[in-house]
């Protein structure tokens, strides 16, 4: 799902620069000023992102940018002629060597503002880096040095990029890829900003080439910055579903007719109170994975708390009964297999004695009780939440894991 919305947001601007990108030059556009705007659009977008990632605390995507955009820059600056020439090679071989490493360092960093004592090490490592490759060329290893970056000229399989390089990619997309987390947008998206820049560097004698990669992949960023930012607004975090913002949002959206659905887990404090607060959060994890999967057309949020609420698009409320209920019973059904926190071993030695024996596993049931209203044409979200949380009342008074309607 963040996936899909990440391909989703980024579809736009992906279809406008490519078309803007291949057409441009049949339709006359060619000019010497739409180069200069395309050579100039990574240092907007890049500087664009900078700002945003300080301002949303969005350190990582921040850093991402600018090593990007240096990297831009470092070619715009050194590389614009052949690469036969060393010195110019000396610059590529190190540039694609240390490049991927950088990206897996942005990736494993901690967030931090880009500008902030923190966030400005990141570029002077950068900067570091340049002085190093730079101070090795006054060195006596020099030549030496040299001579083993030159034998990989004609190592590379097919375009430019050398086969330390190759490497050090590859590395870098494994490390990226390596347990990627639930909310996998960011990392996602600097797994296809290294692949770009490995193209980038192997078909690096193309016209263009360096700025179609920093733009498209700057735009990447920034529409992960988006969804990113949506998410922190609209997703809860503790079940992955959306959020009361969200339903709101949506409601205000939906006019005519449709069925909401309060519901509420029963007797949740005793279950909090027994079997303590981390049971409880896995118990609203799994309700509302179970919530999630209701069809009919229903979306499921969690409202607050221990309560959720379902939406469908439905006119009737006899048409959605068999979709609620069908929730109802398998949340009711739902066996919740117990880690008994308080019986965990003192030592790893105990420890692996308790895991050859059978585990203790308690198993749980959890039920709950719902009420559904159909909204009356020109209702108001309040009138009509009201009626849904008296037959939710309903439904709790007449014995619980129950579905009523409102009146
Ligand atoms: P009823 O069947 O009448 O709904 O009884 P109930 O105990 O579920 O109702 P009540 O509203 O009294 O209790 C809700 C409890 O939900 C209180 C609070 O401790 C717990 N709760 C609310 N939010 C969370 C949460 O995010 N995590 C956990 N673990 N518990 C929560
Ligand atoms: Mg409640
Ligand atoms: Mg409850």
């Amino acid at each position: 799902m963040p996936t899909l919305s990440l391909l989703r947001a980024l579809l736009f601007p992906a279809i406008a620069l490519t078309s803007v990108w291949w057409l441009a030059p049949l339709t006359g556009l060619w000019t010497e000023d739409y180069q200069t705007l395309i050579s100039v659009l990574p240092y907007l977008l890049g500087t664009l992102l900078l700002v945003l990632a300080q301002v949303f605390n969005q350190g990582r995507l921040g850093q991402m940018a600018l090593l990007v955009m240096a990297t831009y820059a470092l070619i715009q600056f050194e590389l614009q002629a052949s690469l036969e020439h060393s010195e110019r090679w000396w610059v590529f071989f190190w540039l694609t060597l240390l490049w991927p490493l950088n990206a897996v360092v942005v990736r494993f960093l901690p967030e931090r503002r880009p500008l902030s004592l923190a966030g400005m090490m990141f570029p002077l490592a950068l900067a570091l880096q340049l002085l190093l490759i730079y101070g090795l060329t006054l060195t006596s290893l020099y030549p030496a040095v040299l001579q083993w970056s030159e034998s990989f000229r004609a190592a590379g399989v097919g375009g430019l990029l050398p086969l330390p390089a190759w490497l050090s990619f590859s590395i870098a997309v494994a490390l990226c890829a390596n347990r990627l987390p639930r909310k996998a947008d960011i990392p996602l998206a600097f797994i296809t900003v290294i692949v770009l820049h490995a193209g980038m560097f192997y078909l690096f004698a193309s016209q263009q080439v360096s700025a179609l990669t920093a733009s498209t992949s700057l735009l990447l960023l920034f529409a992960t910055l988006l969804v990113s930012n949506h998410q922190l607004a609209f997703i809860d975090e503790l079940t992955g579903l959306p959020g009361r913002r969200a339903l709101m949002n949506d409601l205000k959206h939906r006019h005519g007719r449709y069925i909401l659905v309060m519901a509420d887990i029963d007797h949740f404090k005793k279950f909090n109170d027994t079997h303590g607060h981390d049971v409880g959060d896995d118990v609203l994890r799994l309700v509302a994975a179970q919530l999630e999967k209701t069809s009919g057309g229903g979306r499921a949020y969690r409202y607050g708390g221990e309560e959720f609420t379902l939406l469908f698009p439905s006119a009737e409320l006899v048409e959605t009964r068999p979709f609620i209920e069908a929730t109802r019973e398998r949340i009711a059904s739902y066996q919740l297999t117990l880690r008994d926190t308080n019986q965990r071993p003192a030592s790893s030695k105990d420890g692996k004695k308790q895991r050859g024996q059978k585990s203790k596993a308690r198993t749980l049931n959890v039920t709950m009780s719902f009420g559904a209203a159909r909204r009356e044409s020109g209702e108001s979200i309040e009138a009509l939440m009201k009626r849904a949380d008296n037959a939710l009342y309903k439904a709790k008074q007449n014995g619980r894991n129950r579905v009523e309607d409102a009146v």
